[in-house]
């Protein structure tokens, strides 16, 4: 029998006064995980300085209520001190569930308050739903990313669970839903001195396209190489694309940074056309860019599962293969 699930929570990340796209887009998820659990609601924990104006914003996207907590001592993120509000706030309300970013703070956060609460934490999940026994599975890559796992917590509360950017689609805005606004406090940080002190947040600008608005992405995996890769970078410019890589790539620093990786640690990303160079087609890879429009695989094995999310699959030495299509595209283009 189907069991009503309680509260579902959304901690939303703001910066500087700005949401974050993904707590709009787990708001979504959020509404639609209360619903298929039998008509619980969905809260947004808000934290910050100066922020209740967000409230409206949250409440608009789907909270049916936001636990407001606006103090001075929480205007920067630092682990220590919203980690302590957040214990707090869930020991005192007991959310069922409690969803997170998997951003950089949102990671981090999770992690240390469900190692507080002792409770289970699926992390960097490519989707959530709810099991015709009524009990929250989150889904995760497993295995080297090879297969997906559901995960299931059936005895610690709440149920964390962190979601990257761009998992979810974020709801249509509907100015006249109404929600209730409670406010909280951060009693729990009287008298207690931190060792961190934030001092400013300073956020990096990556040159050229960003890989989520281009058209084209030219992705590299560990089949390229270093001498290679240089061939990614002129076939993204002739193509006004952009260039992906995947893990291997990244941790040998072939890729230009963090910015470019897709995947669940990285970008979710769907460009009309997606051409993957030495990618094997793992599941961490693959869930950031199977919503692509066309699919161009090329790897040297016939067997790599990359194959099986292409529409179009060519068996090829990349290392060969790169320099030959780069000629034929700037020929073709006039470039
Ligand atoms: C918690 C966790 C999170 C992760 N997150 C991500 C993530 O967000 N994004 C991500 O991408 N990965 C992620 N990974 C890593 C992921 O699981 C895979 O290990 C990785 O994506 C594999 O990269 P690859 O396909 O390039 O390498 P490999 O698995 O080594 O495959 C290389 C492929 O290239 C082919 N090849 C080799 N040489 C050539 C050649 N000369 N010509 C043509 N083809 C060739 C091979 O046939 C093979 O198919 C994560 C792993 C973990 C554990």
């Amino acid at each position: 029998m189907r069991k009503q699930l309680g509260a579902v929570w959304v901690i939303a990340e703001q910066t500087g006064g700005r949401l974050a796209e993904v707590s709009l887009e787990l708001l979504g998820k959020a509404r639609e995980l209360a619903a298929l659990g039998g008509g619980s609601h969905t809260s947004a924990v808000l934290m910050g300085s100066e922020i209740r104006h967000l409230s409206e914003e949250l409440i608009a996207c789907g909270a049916d209520q936001v636990i407001l907590i606006d103090d001075q001592r929480l205007e920067l993120y630092q682990n220590d001190t919203y980690a302590l509000v957040l214990e707090a706030l869930i020991n005192k309300h007991q959310p069922e569930i409690v969803l997170c970013s998997a951003s950089y703070c949102g990671s981090e956060l999770s992690a240390t308050v469900a190692a507080k609460l002792e409770t289970g934490l699926a992390a960097h999940c490519v989707d959530l739903h709810i099991n015709n026994r009524g009990e929250f599975v989150q889904v995760v890559p497993a295995f080297g990313g090879m297969v997906l796992g559901d995960i299931l917590c059936p005895k610690s509360r709440p149920q964390m669970a962190s979601v990257k950017p761009g998992m979810f689609q974020k709801p249509d805005r509907d100015t006249t839903r109404t929600g209730k606004l409670i406010k909280e406090t951060v009693a729990v940080l009287e008298g207690y001195k931190s060792p961190l002190k934030a001092v400013r947040v300073v956020q990096g600008q990556p040159s050229g396209l960003p890989l989520e608005e281009a058209e084209t992405v030219v992705a590299g995996g560990w089949g390229v190489g270093a001498d290679a890769w240089c061939y990614l970078e002129q076939m993204a410019e002739a193509l006004e694309g952009a260039v992906g890589c995947n893990r291997p790539a990244l941790d040998e620093g072939w890729a230009k940074g963090e910015h470019a990786m897709i995947g669940t640690s990285g970008k979710t990303i769907r460009p009309q056309v997606y051409i993957g160079f030495g990618v094997s087609g793992s599941a961490h890879h693959v869930v950031g860019m199977k919503d692509s429009g066309v699919v161009i695989n090329i790897n040297k094995d016939p067997q790599a599962p990359v194959f099986q999310v292409s529409d179009y699959g060519v068996v090829a030495d990349v290392k060969k293969f790169l320099p030959v299509l780069l000629e034929k595209i700037r020929e073709q283009r006039g470039k």
